[in-house]
């Protein structure tokens, strides 16, 4: 079930007035028809309630404008009295506003015109309109004079006005201008690599750190205490550093050699297995890795005591 949310009211026509489904076919156009008489969308419609009238549209737009949906899109309405033509088309019948003549329209009439056939084409993917091609009229089927010079006469107009409804695109959104990233943002905790601020003049420290509260470019605008507290200074980002994020030196390794006098700090061997003391030193006799192997007494040839993590070690 689909048809135009520009529809205000619904007459379904009768079964016997059109096909369901699209044999063979699918949606590539838009034909444009005349009721021949001045009539209200809802009055059309049910016309096609007739079991016996044969014939249907999709679509009525009244005198006042007002859309009737008849015939869902998905399903063949037969209104432009070609088989062919029917498959492949959503039909729009219009009322007159005078009988006879040109069968003009009324403004309103052609208002919604425009607008339904805008939105028939947008929800079917038939692109831009084009007078006699995808935007067509009963004459080019059948020997008719539906739907009267007025309307047919203003095919082209009625093709341009709605692909200006199609083509008011939502405006594209400003892609902002990527900021390169100075790998600051704002909320930092840095402090000054040299106390000097954007323009270079001097600054004397009056914190171990500050805030970054705003960032433009390089610029970074640094504030005492939190981002809201007093500014400080504004400063090169070239000339910050992180406070708090560097990284903790390394321990220093224990630089043991052989020769060490230590002792375990805790009371277990290179495999945990517990050990005990025996002296209140020894001395690291072989280094591999972090494995030290002891001896008491002697570093060369002393009595093996233990091998032991080197973690697990202090001098002595
Ligand atoms: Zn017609």
């Amino acid at each position: 079930m689909s048809h135009s949310p520009l529809a205000t009211i619904s007459v379904p026509a009768n079964g016997n007035n059109y096909t369901y489904g699209r044999p063979n076919g699918g949606i590539t156009k838009i034909t444009v028809h005349h009721m021949a008489g001045v009539l209200s969308a809802e009055r059309c419609g049910q016309i096609f309630q007739n079991p016996n009238r044969h014939g249907s549209s999709h679509y009525g737009i009244g005198l006042d404008g007002e859309i009737a949906t008849y015939v869902e899109e998905e399903n063949t309405a037969w209104t432009d009295s070609n088989w062919d033509s029917n498959i492949h088309s959503v039909t729009i019948e219009n009322s007159n506003c005078d009988t006879g003549g040109d069968w003009p329209v009324s403004d309103a009439t052609f208002d919604s015109l425009v607008k339904l056939v805008a939105d028939i084409a947008k929800r079917n993917g038939l692109g831009t309109l084009v007078a006699g091609k995808n935007l067509t009229w009963h004459s080019m089927y059948a020997a008719t004079s539906c739907p009267g010079n007025y309307l047919r006469d203003r095919m082209n107009e009625i093709a341009e006005k709605a692909n200006a409804i199609n083509s008011q695109a939502p405006q594209p959104t400003p892609t902002p201008t990527p900021t390169p990233s100075t790998g600051f943002n704002v909320g930092d905790a840095v402090t000054l690599k040299n106390w000097v601020d954007y323009n270079g003049t001097p600054l004397r420290q009056t914190r171990d750190f500050y805030y970054i509260s705003q960032i433009n470019g390089d610029r970074a605008v640094l504030c005492a205490d939190s981002v809201d507290g007093a500014v400080y200074c504004a400063a090169n980002t070239n000339n910050l550093a992180k406070v708090g994020d560097a990284p903790a030196p390394a321990p220093a390794p224990k630089a043991f050699e052989i020769g060490d006098r230590v002792l375990p700090i805790n009371w277990v061997d290179f495999t945990g297995t517990p050990l005990r003391q025996t002296r209140d030193y020894y001395f690291i006799s072989q280094l591999a890795g972090n494995r030290a192997v002891l001896r008491a007494d002697d570093a060369n040839d002393g009595p093996i005591y233990a091998a032991v993590n080197t973690d697990n070690l202090r001098l002595v």
